[in-house]
């Protein structure tokens, strides 16, 4: 069920540790280079993600990715190139190392993914990754002809939409937010945006996110940045908890002086959250006054993905398959919302 539907007072104590955290309004905090990547590019972490592949060695010039017998091996180099099983896939020289994080091509990662899903990928080992790992080396070449560049039958590509979109998976660092279950919410919520920002990327949408590991950031630097940008929408990702033990399901809440379009994103998200199986349990205006809502110049939104408190809850959060649907679902929520719908 979407809509809004008053004020629940039960208390949700990541968004306590939300106002506690402070809110010094006169930084001016624009995108940076560690938070902006290659335009049309997916780290590694990310590739390793949509493709289902464990990272399973890595260095600033190479990392090697596998899982059942699929081995994908990415250099960097002027003749860096993206290896699937002995045979080249996408362009020669499109992997890059930007800030001590590798690159991989979007239409290559794409690819990577077909040729997963089609589960026709010969069996052909790559030469092992070479152990020096800032030499100067060429890298040993496939063994086979590469991947016909647009072989692929995509059965569903992704839809292209253009827009800026701030994520922000909330807490981090020396604030973890709340916990339950075995699981503290920061993890969760970087795990879930980690995958929100790819998927967005996967669109062709431009993403910024306000931390991509365990570090705090602080709220103001985290809205600043949507707000200097001229973001299309600010994006918090967060996770609940409740001393309400029945409380279950999904919670968006709104800027206060929201103008409808905060509403309009919500009920997208929620209502693609809710066809995952997550039911709503509120889309509601801030009744806490939290700071990045309250300073959002955009159009901002804070997700509640779940209840720790609550068994089914916790469960879906802690699943890492699940998590992945969490951030196709609110993802695709974004992209309606871009394009209008
Ligand atoms: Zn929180």
């Amino acid at each position: 069920m979407t809509g809004l539907r008053g004020i629940h007072i039960f208390p949700a104590i990541c968004l306590a540790a939300i106002v506690l955290a402070g809110c010094d309004t006169h930084k001016k905090v624009g995108p940076d280079k560690q938070s902006v990547q290659p335009a049309n590019t997916l780290s590694v972490q990310e590739f390793a993600k949509f493709t289902g592949l464990t990272i399973t060695k890595s260095t600033p010039m190479s990392a090697e990715l596998t899982s059942n017998g699929v081995r994908v091996v990415v250099y960097v180099d002027p003749n860096g190139w993206v290896g699937l099983n002995g045979r080249r896939v996408g362009p020669i020289g499109g992997v890059v190392n930007y800030l001590g994080i590798l690159y991989v091509p979007l239409d290559t990662v794409i690819q990577v993914r077909q040729l997963l899903a089609m589960g026709s990928v010969p069996v052909n080992p790559l030469t092992p990754i070479p152990t020096n790992p800032n030499g100067s080396h060429n890298p040993p070449p496939p063994v086979g002809p590469p991947y016909p560049t647009n072989p692929i039958n995509p059965t569903n590509p992704p839809v292209r939409v253009s827009g800026r979109i701030v994520i922000d998976p909330g807490h981090g660092g020396k604030d973890p937010g709340t916990h339950g279950a075995g699981l503290t919410e920061k993890s969760v919520n970087l795990a879930v945006a980690l995958g929100v920002a790819g998927d967005l990327r996967l669109h062709g949408v431009d993403v910024v996110i306000t931390r991509r590991d365990d570090t705090f950031v602080d709220l103001t630097d985290r809205i600043a940045v949507a707000n200097n940008w001229k973001a299309d929408a600010f994006v918090c990702i967060h996770t609940d908890y409740s001393k309400n033990g029945a409380a279950v399901g999904h919670s968006i809440l709104l800027p206060r002086g929201d103008s409808g379009r905060a509403a309009r994103l919500a009920n997208l998200i929620s209502r693609n959250l809710a066809s995952i199986g997550s039911p709503s349990y509120s889309i509601r205006r801030d009744d806490r006054n939290l700071c990045v809502l309250r300073n959002a110049r955009v159009t901002a939104v804070l997700v509640e993905m779940g209840f720790l408190s609550h068994p089914a809850d916790a469960a879906r959060l802690g699943d890492s398959g699940f998590q992945s649907k969490i951030a196709t679902a609110i993802s695709d929520g974004i992209v309606q919302y871009l394009q209008g719908k």
